[in-house]
């Protein structure tokens, strides 16, 4: 394509050439005109100066003119050309040349057909412009008749060179072309210019708006004009704000959808009509082990290594409509998944593909399997005392009401019984509270030498019937920031457990001492030690658990519930602490407790 300004000079200077050309050929032609005109009124003067002035002699009327008569006019005709510098011609009325300055009349034809002495004898005048073939060049001819009555009776006829006017109007078409030729450069530069300056905005224009295409969304015009051209600036930046605009809340809204996809605690995967994978979020990437950059765009059944999961996808593909089922990855350990597929419609009803969205749901099913199992231990450990109280009320109302000691014991177990019952369901409606975060913990500074001196008091009686010393080694001046009614079900548990489980004449210790974490945060650590029975290495790990207990007929003839250490993991752990265990069969236990000094606000969750 060629550039609208070229076009635009190109047009101006063939317009230019046309009419310069035009007024060029006219001038000519009104020159050469005007010049033949003047030379041949001239001529035509001349003629009539000859008719009244040269002294005829008479021709004769009959045949050919005598050869004296021919000479003198010959002769004159001679004469009056030198004089007038053209060529002079005596012709008679019927066409005779009987004088004529350049030839011998006798070898000339008759003239009677010649255009001028036709014209001549018609009108009165005769003009023509001929080539001589004679002279080798243009003549003009004038002829007009002549009446002497008796002497002369024919037409005199002058003609002369036109070299003189075409000569004229040569140097005048060489002066006229030089100036065509500079007025065409300076009308083309001129005309460049011009057809530039219109079109330097418009190719601006569409420079801009290329860029805008290419994505460039912060390209403006910025055209300071109040023209047509100006209003086209305006309306391309308006344009361009308005996508970039657009764009803006596109991406915006892109953004969202992908942190909101990012984000999800759920897998998500996207297959279109075709079966390619059009879209994977994060979790469904980690989910699956695969890489969404690799995977998109391929086909599903590229999910080779969870045959399940693509035949189901492909299943759902097929149905379009809603799937749900339950499968188990093995990524390498095994994950229960539930899968859910969506068919995606358009606004216009067309099919675009299925949505599944997967959920891991390994920990829900593994807490509803604990829970069933925390219902059945809490139904069988609720059984034990309660079998007890019904065995024993059965056995007196059946006689043994009768006999007061045996009366006395068994009433004795039924209390016993049923105070374990009611310390079981203490226990159980403690560890739910505990766990649901129902009652939220309330911190208060506590000074720890007093706190544990209650301790000892409540435990006393219990540690002096075992005959167990117990020593605390707390400093005088330590406080810590802890909810006190908590902090004592704590160290109750742990003391009457390492009472509970050491033989009489053992010792129980407690010693607390205050460290500095890693992270630089003051800490305090309290050991609870007992010289007791110990723990048996493979039941350490499990020792938190809800009803866990070592020796189950040795715990419940202590009182224990199996549930003391779970509810002190859970207490520790509401007061951002950890508590661990290290135990040595027949030598003895340790609890460790780790809490912070302070609870401070990075621990409000
Ligand atoms: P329980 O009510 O049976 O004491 P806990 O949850 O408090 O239940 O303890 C769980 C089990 O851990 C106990 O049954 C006991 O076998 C063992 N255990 C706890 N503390 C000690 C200790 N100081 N020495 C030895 N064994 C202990």
């Amino acid at each position: 394509m060629k550039p609208f300004r070229i076009r635009l000079t190109l047009i101006i200077m063939l317009l230019l050439a046309v009419l310069g050309l035009a007024a060029a050929f006219t001038m000519a032609h009104i020159y050469k005109s005007s010049h033949e005109q003047t030379l041949e009124d001239n001529m035509l003067r001349e003629i009539r100066l000859l008719e009244t002035t040269f002294d005829f002699q008479a021709v004769g009327t009959e045949g050919q003119p005598a050869n004296s008569i021919l000479d003198y006019y010959t002769q004159q005709a001679q004469q009056i050309g030198k004089l007038t510098d053209s060529r002079v011609t005596f012709i008679e009325l019927d066409g005779t040349v009987i004088g004529d300055s350049e030839t011998d009349p006798r070898g000339m034809n008759n003239h009677s057909t010649r255009e001028e002495i036709v014209a001549a004898k018609q009108d009165g005048v005769g003009s023509a412009i001929r080539y001589s073939s004679t002279l080798k060049e243009n003549m003009l001819y004038v002829a007009a008749p002549v009446n002497k009555g008796d002497t002369f009776n024919g037409y005199i006829r002058l003609s002369m060179s036109l070299t003189a006017v075409e000569d004229g109007v040569r140097s005048a078409w060489t002066i006229m072309g030089i100036s065509l030729l500079v007025l065409f450069i300076v009308a083309a530069l001129v005309s460049y210019y011009v057809a530039a300056s219109l079109t330097r905005p418009l190719e601006h224009i569409t420079r801009v708006a290329n860029r805008i295409s290419r994505l460039d969304y912060g390209a403006r015009v910025k055209l300071e004009r109040q023209d047509e051209i100006g209003e086209l600036g305006k309306a391309i930046d308006n344009m361009a704000d308005s996508l970039e605009m657009q764009l803006k809340v596109i991406r915006d809204n892109e953004d969202l959808l992908q942190s909101v996809l990012a984000n999800m605690t759920g897998g998500m995967v996207m297959v279109d009509d075709g079966g390619k994978i059009a879209l994977v979020n994060r979790f469904a990437e980690e989910m699956l082990s695969i890489n969404s950059r690799r995977m998109i765009g391929r086909p599903y059944h590229e999910l080779k290594q969870h045959y399940e999961l693509s035949r189901l996808l492909g299943e759902g593909l097929r149905r379009k409509e809603r799937i749900h089922d339950e499968q188990t990855l093995y990524n390498p350990e095994p994950r229960l998944i539930e899968i859910d597929g969506v068919p995606m419609f358009e606004d216009d009803d067309a099919y675009r593909g299925m949505l599944f969205l997967i959920q891991d749901v390994s920990n829900i099913r593994r807490l509803e399997r604990m829970r069933s199992e925390f219902v059945a231990n809490v139904s069988h450990e609720l059984k034990t005392p309660i079998a007890a109280v019904k065995g024993f009320a059965e056995t007196l109302l059946s006689g043994g009401v009768n006999d007061e000691q045996t009366a006395r014991s068994f009433l004795q177990i039924i209390y016993d019984e049923s105070e374990r019952l009611n310390r079981l369901i203490g226990d159980i409606l403690e560890l739910s509270k505990i766990e649901s975060k129902r009652s939220p913990l309330e911190f208060s500074p506590i000074h720890l030498q007093s706190f544990f001196e209650t301790i000892r008091e409540m435990l006393n009686s219990s540690a002096a019937k075992k005959k167990i010393t117990m020593e605390m080694n707390v400093p005088e001046e330590l406080f810590m920031e802890a909810d006190e009614d908590r902090l004592r079900q704590i160290f109750v548990n742990l003391i009457s457990n390492a009472i509970n489980y050491t033989q009489d004449g053992g010792m129980v210790k407690l010693a607390v001492h205050e460290t500095m974490s890693e992270r630089g945060e003051e800490r305090i650590v309290f050991d609870v030690t007992d010289t007791g029975m110990g723990i048996p290495r493979k039941d350490l790990p499990r020792i938190f658990e809800r009803f866990y207990r070592v020796d189950k007929a040795r715990s419940r003839s202590s009182g224990g519930t199996g549930l003391g250490l779970s509810i002190v993991k859970h207490l520790v752990e509401l007061h951002h602490g950890i508590v661990t265990v290290e135990s040595e069969v027949h030598i003895g236990s340790t609890f460790t407790v780790n809490l912070p000094l302070l609870q401070g606000d990075e621990y409000d969750l």
